[in-house]
C-alpha cells in the first residue's frame, strides 16, 4: 500500500511541476499552465507556431579572414573579412533577428514552434581563424554560432581541443559534426558512412560533454542511405548547401543552407521567403 501511495504522490508532483519535468531549451521561458500555450508563444515570448513549411535562413561560413594573397576566385569564396562579418552581426542585431544554435532550432521545430525572425549561423570545418577572428565578435555582440568540426583532422590550421573547450563554455558557440575526415558521403560505402558519422559524433561529444545531433554533410552531399545511417546513430537533423531558406518540418535531414561570401547580400537572404 505504502509503495502505491508513493507512486501516486510522485505522479502528482510530476503533474504539478510538469514544465520542470520537460527538458526545455535554455532560452525558452517556462510555461505558465494557467494560460493557453499558443497565446504565450505568439505574444509574450516571441515564439511563433510553424506549419509544415517555414522560413529559417541558415547561413554557412568557412573562414573569417582575408583570403591568402594570390588566391583563386574559387578559394576566395570561402573567406569573409572580419569587417564584413561584423557588419553581418550588426545587421542581425539591429534588425532583431534571433540567432539560434542548430540544436536549439531543431528542438523548437520538433515542438512545433520557433523564435520570431530565426536565423542559424554555421561554420564548417573548424578553421583556427574562427577562434582568432569570429569568436571575439560573437562574444562582442552576444550572437550564437554552431561550428561543424572534422573530428579527425588535426593541424595548426584547425581548432585545437583547448580552444574548442574554451569556446564551448562561452555560451555563444556549440560544436556539431562535419564528419571525421570530410569524406564524400555519397561515394563511400555504408560502413564508411557509419564510421564517419559515428566516430565524429562520439569524439565531439567526449570533447564537449554535449550531445551531437546535427550533421553538416561535407560538400553538402547526402543521399537516402546517409540519412538512414545518421538517423540510426542518433542524429536528428542534417544540413545541406543549396541556397534556399525555406525548410520543411518533415525533412530535418535536408535543412537548406546558403553559403555566404564577401559579396552576398545577407539582408536579402534573411528576408526573402522562397515561396514569395
Ligand atoms: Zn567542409
Amino acid at each position: 500500500m505504502i509503495r502505491i501511495k508513493k507512486q501516486y504522490f510522485l505522479l502528482i508532483i510530476c503533474l504539478v511541476f510538469f514544465t520542470g519535468c520537460h527538458n526545455r531549451p535554455v532560452d525558452e521561458p517556462s510555461i505558465n499552465t494557467d494560460v493557453e500555450e499558443t497565446t504565450l508563444i505568439t505574444q509574450e515570448n516571441s515564439y511563433i507556431s510553424i506549419g509544415e513549411e517555414f522560413h529559417l535562413p541558415i547561413l554557412a561560413f568557412h573562414h573569417i579572414a582575408n583570403a591568402p594573397a594570390g588566391a583563386s576566385a574559387n578559394t576566395r569564396q570561402w573567406y569573409i573579412s572580419t569587417e564584413r562579418f561584423e557588419e553581418i552581426l550588426k545587421l542581425l542585431q539591429e534588425q532583431e533577428y534571433t540567432v539560434l544554435f542548430a540544436t536549439e532550432a531543431v528542438t523548437l521545430i520538433k515542438e512545433g514552434h520557433l523564435s520570431e525572425k530565426p536565423v542559424i549561423i554555421t561554420f564548417d570545418d573548424g578553421a583556427v581563424d574562427f577562434y582568432t577572428n569570429a569568436y571575439p565578435l560573437l562574444k562582442k555582440y552576444n550572437i550564437k554560432a554552431t561550428v561543424h568540426l572534422m573530428s579527425g583532422v588535426k593541424s595548426k590550421a584547425w581548432l585545437n581541443e583547448t580552444q574548442i573547450k574554451e569556446m564551448n563554455g562561452s555560451g555563444v558557440v556549440e560544436f556539431q559534426s562535419h564528419t571525421q575526415y570530410h569524406e564524400y558521403l555519397t561515394r563511400v560505402d555504408k560502413e564508411d558512412v557509419r564510421r564517419e558519422l559515428g566516430n565524429s559524433k562520439k569524439q565531439i561529444e567526449k570533447l564537449t560533454g554535449d550531445p551531437v545531433t546535427v550533421i553538416a554533410y561535407p560538400f553538402g552531399l547526402y543521399n537516402d542511405e546517409v540519412i538512414e545511417v545518421a538517423r540510426e546513430l542518433g542524429y536528428e537533423a542534417g544540413f545541406t548547401i543549396d541556397r534556399k531558406t525555406n525548410q520543411k518540418i518533415d525533412n530535418l535531414f535536408q535543412l537548406h543552407r546558403v553559403i555566404i561570401t564577401e559579396q552576398t547580400n545577407v539582408e536579402k537572404i534573411i528576408t526573402i521567403d522562397d515561396k514569395q
